[in-house]
């Protein structure tokens, strides 16, 4: 952070302490709601409890909404137990729908209920209609607060239901168009509006060919087809195309945010979800599994180099090598597993791009396999003084690279195929995998070359 805004922050944090310990309410809100809703959140939570629950009495529930949702849901939840509930419903009533059910998501089921039967009516029934869509869905990210206006206004006309409104809309950016049964029939943006003559029929300016979004679309489709077409809003219909929501650009930050980090943990082998506040046990629970999964894996591994006791006892120098080529196949493996979890990520996933990606990484393989088996050769060859041992390390490392790297991009193409999340394929799987395929190759080669080696 720069810093001249870090000395803003601490100005701005000191005058408002200032305030609170006067008890001072005008200075403190002529100061505090001067500031991006973002550095007002940030000030709220770094406050102790018994402060903010002072700061939230300065402040009416449509302002606190203003922060509220620039909050992590950790905060979200801790803070509102310290407000009224009358007070919370109220928040919540004034926030977009979208966010306050973002809010209620994270709480307990008769928490949310008692919410809403405190809220007035109207805005609790919009929040009911969004709380039944399945989390990830096109719906659950959407918000009601759309401007939608009919075909057969004037461009005047429609001015005027714009700025009416417009105070209460999540964007006005663009107007959509319906019938009378609300289906959608087309969209103007802002511009296309303001530039239209004003005498002209909505209907003759509108674009007829809608890119819209189906209700229980998945979430990361939304954000590839915002990222896609460009738009800052996409419109959302059920199945007989009626206008149901709007999903704008700034939750679908959220949404690459929240769907990139998943696919992250799932790639180390961390179930998702361990946010800033898990506690080390419910960690351990998680990562568990699959470790003890591992582990069993690593000793069928284990088991594996027993088998070739006998060979191991002959020429007992190749245990020396088991580590760099085991390792060298893991690091491989993981490369091609990154690069076809991200082509698929990017929708790169027909038949004709799988089989392209998989014909670069064999080609790949080969190729790096190629260039560390020579290097190795030579190396053990000097090193050792022992042309077979360099022949046999070399020849492992070559067979071995090129098996991992398609295996690496193999498997979480086949696990797509499957409908199987391919990031599940993680890291440490593809790892222990290789191993055992670098184990046998390895010492399938010595066996051959035995007699050259002692
Ligand atoms: P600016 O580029 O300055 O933001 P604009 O009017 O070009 O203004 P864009 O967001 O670029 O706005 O949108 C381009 C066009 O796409 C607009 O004419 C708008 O009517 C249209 N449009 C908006 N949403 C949709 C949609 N869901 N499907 C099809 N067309 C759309
Ligand atoms: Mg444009």
């Amino acid at each position: 952070m720069p810093d001249t805004k870090k000395k803003m922050d601490e100005e701005f944090a000191s005058l408002l302490m200032n305030a609170i310990q006067k008890n001072d309410i005008d200075a403190f809100r002529k100061e505090f709601l001067e500031v991006h809703p973002y550095d007002q959140a940030k000030f709220f939570v770094s406050q102790e409890e018994d402060i903010r629950k002072q700061i939230y009495t300065y402040l009416s529930p449509a302002e606190m909404a203003e922060l509220f949702h620039n909050l992590d849901s950790e905060d979200q939840e801790k803070i509102l137990h310290e407000m009224a509930p009358s007070y919370v419903a109220e928040m919540l009533a004034q926030m977009y729908a979208d966010d306050a059910v973002d809010v209620l998501n994270e709480l307990e089921k008769d928490q949310v209920v008692s919410y809403l039967t405190i809220m007035d009516d109207e805005a609790a029934k919009e929040i009911k209609d969004l709380l039944h869509y399945e989390e990830k869905t096109a719906g659950s990210i959407m918000t009601t607060e759309f401007v939608a206006i009919s075909a057969n206004k004037t461009i005047r006309e429609a001015m005027k239901i714009l700025k009416s409104e417009a105070p209460d809309a999540e964007t006005i950016y663009y107007i959509y168009v319906v019938d009378d049964e609300k289906r959608l029939v087309g969209v103007l943006s802002l511009r296309d509006l303001i530039i239209a003559d004003d005498n002209k029929l909505v209907s003759e300016v509108m674009n007829d060919r809608v890119v819209y979004v189906s209700v229980s679309e998945d979430q990361e489709n939304v954000a590839r087809m915002m990222m896609d077409y460009d738009f800052v809003a996409l419109p959302v219909l059920d199945y007989q195309r009626h206008l149901l929501g709007i999903i704008t650009v700034d939750d679908i930050m959220d949404v690459i945010e929240e769907e990139a980090s998943e696919d992250y943990s799932k790639l180390a082998g961390v179930p998702d979800g361990e946010g800033n506040g898990y506690s080390a046990f419910s960690a351990a629970k998680k990562r568990l599994p699959w470790l003890i999964i591992l582990l069993l894996l690593g000793m069928f591994t284990a088991s594996l180099i027993g088998r070739f006791e006998e060979t191991l006892n002959k020429v007992s120098i190749l245990a020396v090598f088991i580590p760099l080529i085991a390792g060298m196949a893991g690091n491989t493996g993981t490369q091609a597993l990154a690069i076809a979890v991200r082509g698929i990520a990017l929708g790169e996933s027909d038949h004709n791009s799988k089989v392209q990606l998989l014909q670069k990484e064999i080609g790949t393989g080969l190729i790096i396999g190629f260039v560390c088996g020579i290097l190795v050769m030579l190396i053990v060859d000097v090193w050792q003084h022992n042309f077979y041992l360099g022949l046999l390390v070399g020849t492992a490392i070559f067979c071995t690279l090129t098996v991992s790297t398609m295996t690496g991009a193999l498997i979480p193409l086949v696990m797509h195929k499957f409908k199987i999340d391919p990031a599940v394929a993680s890291g440490p799987f593809i790892t222990t995998l290789n191993d055992i395929i670098s184990i046998l190759i390895y010492f399938g080669l010595a066996t051959l070359l035995m007699n050259y080696l002692v």
